[in-house]
């Protein structure tokens, strides 16, 4: 037991839980933290922690990833077992779904064993109650060893005798250490006993005996937790659980990990049959319902299809508006800045370079969080993990894991997340596979550069092009995922479980909370890769200057201003543009521009998208900030800037609604973002990273000439 120093009173306090427990939200209710909530299993796969500091504590809270049990078979339940015993916390939290108290208690025997001290959390208090469920609490209380709380964790219910059950616990050090009330019945007692006993004996004694026992006769004991112990030791340990082994096989007739498993229910089923009435309502009975056509075998697809379209149409078209006047407020401001500063250096840079780019991606923010809330939405009622559900059927016959489903929804949020959520899957081949797909899933930032060209060059059917660019994105997973499962990862089937949480109605602070999160880390983006890329670009596009331009533009548009003749207007707009293109030809962008050119024009784009792909390597927001800088390049300061959609509409920019689309196409299917990258290298390693890139990059080039070519064919351009 530690010893609590009298005046520094610092804690370390970890949450546990199964997953979709309601742990998150008991962790974001107990310090403030915004931390994301979703109605599915498999959200928190990396462990969160929040420090709240008050008169009398300095407490740091850790949410472990969501786990049924520790016994170490996928990464989290590894996370989370590692974090307990090894990283010592003073308490822990479980948080138990209340309805569904026999498969929670599991982990809580568990923790018990660990001979960690254990508060119990009865989450979910408020549909436990509607069921009519009654606890006795003193009795549960007793026979699990553990104070308990009722809390509603969404709505922040109980927090305030959460927190003084807390405090009461951790400034009382009652030894409750090692000490294990679980039998397993008599057979199985003795061996664990004897067991018990021989690990003492080692220099294997800083971890709790018992639970080494009884995970020894499960079979899950890692062996590296008896890394340093001695061969002889080790070997002496072993013979000792053969014998037992054999012995509980012998009597009670099943392999022992069957009997120690079959004991542990035993045990929690008494506790519950001693300590719960159990309510007559069933709160999965609407669900149920609701579930028959959700996830019907036919219906459940054309749904699915429907709620993913409205959202993207709702994206739009409200976003719309918002997005208007942002976009007129930022042309108004750019007007006024050049009007007010002068003509010079400075001043474009502000107005094309910082204001040019980062303006042009703030448009986008509210389309940005509108779609976050259409997901949280959906997660928080539930509706996600049907639909993970009736995907399973469709991917299983494709030859693809139905659970990497659920990480690969999490990336039309955020790839990065996406890609660590994939620690829930048990084989290591389904990760990589998973990993490799879910950059095809359109996240939110390449969203911005989709409104971006779907306003410009689709107006009437905006809301459809979006649509159809995330389908296709889903479309080439599948399609990828099937031709890798079929070359480099035949591999076994993983039977998937997904259990259904309820349906529920969505709560508005989740909802928002999750909004705005968003919103904050969008705007984090603007103040750093985006405004850096900016600036930079508009200096790569403004240097090296032009010495001597092939002919004398300032001269002669000088003397044309001073002719009577009509069309001078039209020749002095002529020799502007050529002026400009001869500067940018010459600028490092220019040169830039020259270089992928030949690779890109059998697409379609233009110079100033083959720069823009270039740029959007860093995020895909950049490719809009470059746009925004690349298309007033060349401008004269004194002119009234126009907005990016109009830019982009103008003819002599040479875009036709195919190139539009060709290049969506483009930015949807090669490298989402450095940060993918860097995440796909910690997860599996740099080669499967450089596969994913090179693998994206020619598949993006060969889909679009695809497009591109097959359009003109057909009269498209
Ligand atoms: P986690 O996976 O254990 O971290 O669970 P979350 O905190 O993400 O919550 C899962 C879902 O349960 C979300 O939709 C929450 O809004 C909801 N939820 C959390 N606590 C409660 C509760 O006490 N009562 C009810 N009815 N819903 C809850
Ligand atoms: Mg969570």
């Amino acid at each position: 037991m530690k010893v609590i120093a009298a005046k520094k009173r610092r804690f370390t306090v970890a949450l546990a839980g199964n997953p979709n427990c309601g742990k998150t939200s008991v962790f974001n209710a107990l310090t403030g933290a915004k931390a994301r909530v979703g109605n599915y299993p498999g959200v928190t796969v990396e462990k969160r922690s929040a420090r709240v500091a008050t008169d009398d504590f300095d407490i740091e809270y850790v949410d472990l990833p969501g786990v049924y049990s520790l016994s170490a078979i996928t990464l989290d339940e590894s996370a989370a077992r590692n974090f307990i015993l090894h990283d010592e916390p003073d308490l822990v939290v479980n948080i138990i779904d209340a309805g569904n108290l026999e498969r929670n208690l599991l982990l809580t025997t568990q923790l018990m064993e660990m001979g960690v001290r254990v508060l119990l959390v009865l989450n979910m208090w408020d549909e436990a109650e509607k069921q009519g469920l009654s606890v006795n609490e003193e009795e549960l209380s007793r026979r699990l060893r553990s104070p308990i709380v009722k809390t509603v964790g969404h709505r922040g219910i109980g927090m305030k005798q959460l927190r003084a059950t807390l405090s009461k616990m951790l400034l009382t050090s009652e030894n409750s250490h090692y000490s294990s009330p679980i039998s397993y019945g008599a057979v199985i007692d003795r061996e664990i006993e004897t067991i018990a006993k021989s690990v003492v004996a080692t220099s294997c004694n800083t971890l709790p005996p018992r639970w080494y026992a009884v995970n020894l006769l499960e079979n899950s004991v890692v062996l590296e937790e008896f890394a340093n112990l001695a061969l002889v030791e080790k070997a002496d340990i072993m013979s000792q659980v053969a014998k037992s082994r054999q012995r509980i096989e012998q009597v009670l007739g099943q392999k022992s990990e069957m009997a120690v498993g079959d004991g542990r229910h035993e045990y929690i089923r008494r506790t519950i049959n001693a300590a719960i009435k159990p309510g007559s309502g069933d709160r999965m009975a609407f669900s149920n319902r609701l579930d028959n056509i959700l996830t019907h075998r036919f219906f459940g697809y054309p749904i699915f299809l429907f709620f993913m379209w409205l959202i993207f149409q709702t994206t739009f078209v409200l976003g719309k508006y918002p997005a208007n006047w942002i976009d007129k407020g930022i042309t108004a401001f750019s007007g006024l800045v050049a009007a007010l500063l002068p003509t010079g250096f400075l001043t474009d840079l502000l107005t094309h370079g910082v204001i040019g780019g980062v303006g042009s991606v703030l448009v986008f923010m509210p389309n940005i969080m509108i779609l976050f809330l259409g997901i949280a939405v959906l997660e928080d009622s539930g509706y996600m993990a049907r639909a993970a559900f009736i995907m399973d059927r469709l991917m299983r016959g494709l030859g693809l894991h139905g659970k990497a489903f659920i990480p690969m929804l999490m990336g039309f949020g955020c790839n990065v997340p996406a890609i660590m959520a994939t620690r829930t899957l048990e084989s290591q081949r389904d990760r990589i596979l998973t990993i490799l797909l879910i950059p095809f899933m359109s996240c939110s930032a390449r969203l911005s550069v989709y409104v971006l060209f779907a306003s410009a060059f689709f107006a009437g059917s905006a809301g459809n092009v979006i649509f159809a660019l995330y389908l296709l994105g889903v479309l080439i997973a599948v399609a990828v995922g099937w031709l890798l499962r079929k070359t480099l990862f035949t591999d076994h089937d993983i039977p998937f479980i997904i259990e259904f949480p309820p349906c529920r109605r969505p709560t508005f602070r989740v909802g928002l909370s999750h909004m705005w999160e968003r919103g904050k880390v969008y705007l984090h983006k603007m103040g750093g890769v985006i405004l850096i890329a900016s600036v930079v670009l508009w200096f790569l596009g403004a240097f090296p200057r032009v010495n001597h331009y092939s002919q004398d533009y300032d001269g002669q548009i000088a003397s044309l201003r001073q002719s009577p003749n009509p069309s001078a207007a039209d020749r002095i707009a002529h020799l502007r543009a050529e002026k400009a293109s001869e500067d940018v030809a010459y600028s490092f962008v220019g040169r830039l521009g020259h270089v992928v050119a030949p690779i890109l024009q059998p697409l379609g784009f233009n110079w100033q998208m083959g720069v823009s792909l270039v740029t959007g390597f860093f995020a895909k927001e950049v490719v809009v900030s470059s746009m925004g800088v690349l298309y007033q390049i060349g401008d004269e300061v004194d002119e009234t800037s126009t907005s990016l959609v109009k830019a982009l509409r103008n003819p002599a920019g040479g875009v036709t609604p195919l190139i539009a689309f060709a290049f969506l196409t483009f930015v949807l299917l090669y490298t989402p973002c450095v940060s993918v990258l860097i995440a796909m290298r910690r997860e599996i390693g740099a080669r499967w990273m450089a596969f994913g890139v090179s693998a994206q990059l020619v598949l993006a080039w060969v889909v679009t000439f695809a497009i591109y070519q097959l359009g003109l064919l057909i009269g498209l351009g």
